[in-house]
């Protein structure tokens, strides 16, 4: 497997980045059964390169520019074989010592290499606060909204001690911008909360005036603002939010949770050229990044930081007779989260950094920034084209100035082939198409490249519209 795997990420980009393949493929392929008897290891690896491989999306491809990078390297997923040969399960101190105190070095380490604010940090004087690996940025902020529901239904309950807390949820609010990532929507559903998606400015940052007009409006209809989410690096177009004017808004009511979702850009701190974008995570309660993208790291990884660890485990602490354990001043992860069960993550993280080093992981994400303006300048040369997005990382949203019709065609036209794989989004109200850096050992030949393809794609789609 081990050699499989070093021929699949040597050779991946002779396979075509996406298969073209029709719903149901791999159910005509497959026996609908398992088997009775165990079979050879050889013919399992056979059926993967003939029947598993033609239906996968090759999200370390070279040719691959969707989404945002699925984080990948040798070391991490060293880490990860080496996590999944020990298969402890460390929800508690005791239930695996090394992965605990692993996880919270670890944390502190990247909290350290992000230059957060110290109050994230497990280690630091006074600091009551601390991190956890979750396995998405949807479950960290999940978690961050219910410790904040549970903190803010338990002030306005205050001594009325026999009122079910469910009677508050209807005057609960929270907040976020149109360009919040889906799964805050996600969070606020599950969770029985209102949510107020709202709009951005003319270059789709979430701004401080609007979140003041929308909380001084719902105080005054009774509700009560608990919960904000600011994004660093949105999704659609990687924009950064305004820290300091949401921040700063959050502060000045009380009881308000802020939330910073930094998934894909907050690792881009590792770079001090970044940390302008940062500036007002001072005011932030909790924060999210995702090293199984920018980082390196494999799925699944995200971090999260909260700035009071004892609102978190007071949200979600349930004792058992058979999880309990002597040493209880010891960290238990499991009260971090969701699952019970825990993987060993930090093993993971703990060898990309080692690996590459900071310095290691700040040459890897300079060189996603270098090569996304190597492709906004080939944009720009080209006055078919537009850019639409603010590009600082490793993002750029194009299009043809044409309809948005004729750019979802230009779209479908490219990825058809499977030669190339990009997605859409609608940035400042037209549909765009994103180009991701995404590959670790991505080249300005790399980008050449696909600009070559991209316009030849927009001779074709441009020809076809001509009467
Ligand atoms: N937040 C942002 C800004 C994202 O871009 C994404 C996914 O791309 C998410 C949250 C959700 O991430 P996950 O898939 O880890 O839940």
């Amino acid at each position: 497997m081990v050699d499989y795997i070093t021929e699949y990420i040597e050779t991946v980009g002779e396979r075509n980045v996406a298969p073209t393949l029709d719903p149901g493929y791999l159910k005509k392929l497959l026996p609908s059964e398992a088997p009775m008897k165990g079979e050879s290891f050889e013919s399992i690896l056979d059926d993967v390169e003939h029947k598993i491989m033609p239906g996968v999306v090759h999200w370390n491809h070279p040719k691959f520019f969707a989404y945002f990078p699925s984080g990948n390297s040798f070391p991490s997923i060293l880490g990860d074989m080496l996590s999944s040969a020990i298969g402890s399960i460390g929800f508690s101190w005791a239930s695996c010592p090394a992965a605990t105190e692993l996880e919270t070095i670890v944390l502190d380490w990247y909290a350290k290499a992000l230059d957060l604010p110290t109050f994230f940090l497990s280690d630091y004087a006074d600091s009551k606060g601390g991190g956890a690996i979750q396995g998405s940025a949807s479950e960290c902020i999940l978690v961050c909204l219910m410790t904040a529901r549970d903190r803010a239904i338990k002030e306005l309950k205050a001594d009325n001690a026999d009122i079910h807390e469910s009677v508050f949820l209807p005057k609960l609010m929270a907040y976020c911008s149109k360009e919040a990532h889906s799964s805050v929507e996600k969070a606020a559903k599950m969770a029985l909360i209102k949510l107020r998606i709202l709009d951005t400015d003319e270059r789709g940052r979430f701004r401080g005036e609007t979140l003041r007009v929308a909380i001084e409006k719902d105080i005054n209809e009774g509700y009560t603002p608990f919960f904000v989410v600011a994004t660093v690096g949105t999704t659609g177009s990687c924009v950064f939010d305004n820290l300091v004017e949401i921040g700063k808004v959050c502060k000045s009511v009380p009881s308000i949770w802020f939330h910073v979702d930094g998934a894909y850009a907050g690792n881009s701190f590792i770079l001090p050229e970044m940390r302008h974008f940062k500036e007002g995570l001072e005011y932030a309660d909790s924060f999210n990044t995702n090293p199984n993208k920018l980082l390196l790291t494999n799925f699944d990884a995200s971090a999260m930081w909260v700035r009071d660890v004892m609102a978190l485990k007071k949200a979600l602490t349930v004792n058992a007779l058979y999880l309990e354990h002597n040493n209880n001043s010891s960290i238990d992860y499991r009260h971090y989260g969701i699952p019970l069960s825990r993987r060993f993550r930090a093993l993971k993280l703990w060898f990309v950094f080692r690996t590459y080093g900071i310095t290691g992981l700040q040459k890897y994400i300079r060189n996603h920034i270098a090569l996304a303006k190597v492709f906004e300048d080939l944009v720009h040369s080209d006055d078919r084209f537009e850019v639409r997005n603010d590009v600082h990382l490793g993002l750029v949203c194009f299009r043809l100035k044409n309809s948005d019709e004729v750019n979802q065609e230009f779209l479908a036209r490219i990825n058809h082939t499977g030669k190339l794989h990009m997605i859409p989004a609608k940035v400042l109200d037209k549909y765009c198409i994103r180009f991701c850096v995404t590959y670790e050992h991505a080249t300005a030949e790399h980008i050449e490249a696909a600009w070559e393809q991209i316009k030849i794609f927009a001779d074709d789609v441009l020809e076809s519209q001509s009467p």
